[in-house]
């Protein structure tokens, strides 16, 4: 069923945060480490979320609340400002805001909270590595607002909220004057819209695939055009030939366990066809032969019975497949 109005619904709820201003007229904390052309473009000319995009955001920060709560439970009542009493930090000069998640009260002073959810796999490569540059940026952002020392931020993974990465990040003031100077640049470019031109995007730091103002953006379309020419940074050409030569190992390795996979397979199954049973219960595990059945569309068939009735039904989509060659065996991913 189609629920009408469900637009409407999602549009009201992620309006609902009145209390923390008009966003189009501040940059916060949880911005300001992120493309600063994006960010003004975004204030200036917001683009309208679809509602694909709302139900994640809603889902996401659902989500959030409900972290909030099992660290309030864990940490046995020393969080405030949460929900409804979340802070409002502002910048006393700057149009720089933020709202961290709660405050924790500490022994030897208060720290701010802040709760990131993610997928499985990003969960795990921060867990692995650490966070990126924007989560820095956003809780000392929030300690630079706040006066407060420390912050302590908890990473979710958002198939299994028991697996929960805790980081506690120390404030560093030359981050935030940094940060201080990003927000009046910003603030520049948001009281007059004819300067936009000269803010050059920050490629290193949007996500420029998504990024809706990207048809404009002068460094992008650079960078664009540079990778069709092969020029890619240093910095990628590296990572790639990492992951190249991780790729290689792991295969030097599976490809004679998958060998041996197969063939252990195949002892099994010709086994069980040579005993003339159809399920055999083991020790560790039943083996059994399972009858199943397929029926599929002949489409070259068709086309040559009836090809203009083929020919109308035919639909062209694309799709981007990585094909890898050289220093690992050819690997395709679509
Ligand atoms: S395309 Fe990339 S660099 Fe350009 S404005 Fe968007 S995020 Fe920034």
């Amino acid at each position: 069923m189609n629920i009408p109005g469900m637009h409407v619904a999602l549009q009201s709820r992620l309006e609902q945060n009145a209390r923390l201003g008009d966003r189009t007229q501040y940059i916060g904390a949880s911005e300001i480490g992120s493309c600063l052309r994006r960010v003004v473009c975004s204030k200036l000319y917001p683009e309208p979320f679809d509602q694909a995009s709302m139900g994640r955001m809603l889902a996401g920060k659902a989500l959030e609340n409900e972290v909030v709560q099992l660290v309030r439970i864990a940490l046995n009542g020393q969080i405030r400002n949460t929900g409804r009493v979340q802070l409002d930090l502002q910048h006393p000069t700057l149009p720089f805001r933020a709202h961290p998640d709660g405050r924790i009260i500490g022994e030897d002073g208060d720290g701010v909270l802040e709760v990131k959810t993610a997928s499985s796999a990003t969960y795990k490569r921060f867990q692995s590595e650490g966070l990126p540059a924007n989560y820095i940026s956003q809780v000392q952002g929030q300690m630079g607002l706040s006066k407060l020392s420390w912050a302590l931020v908890v990473v979710v993974s958002r198939e299994n909220l028991a697996e929960m990465a805790q980081f506690t990040i120390r404030f560093d003031p030359e981050h935030f004057a940094q940060l201080e100077n990003r927000a009046t640049r910003a603030a520049a470019f948001l009281r007059d819209v004819n300067l936009l031109d000269q803010l050059e995007g920050e490629t290193e730091n949007g996500f420029c695939q998504t990024c809706p103002y990207s048809d404009q953006c002068n460094a992008f379309q650079s960078k664009r055009e540079a990778g069709k020419r092969g020029e890619i940074p240093e910095v990628t050409r590296l990572q790639m030939e990492c992951a190249l030569e991780e790729l290689s190992e792991l295969e030097a390795i599976s490809g004679p366990a998958q060998e041996r996979i197969a063939e252990l397979r195949d002892q099994v199954k010709t086994a069980l066809l040579n005993s003339g049973a159809s399920k055999v219960l083991l020790g560790n595990g039943t083996v059994q032969m399972v009858e199943s059945s397929r029926t599929s569309f002949d489409s070259k068939s068709f086309q040559r019975e009836a090809p203009d009735l083929y020919n109308r039904f035919q639909k062209t989509s694309t799709f981007s497949t990585l094909r890898i060659t050289g220093a690992t065996k050819c690997l395709s991913t679509v």
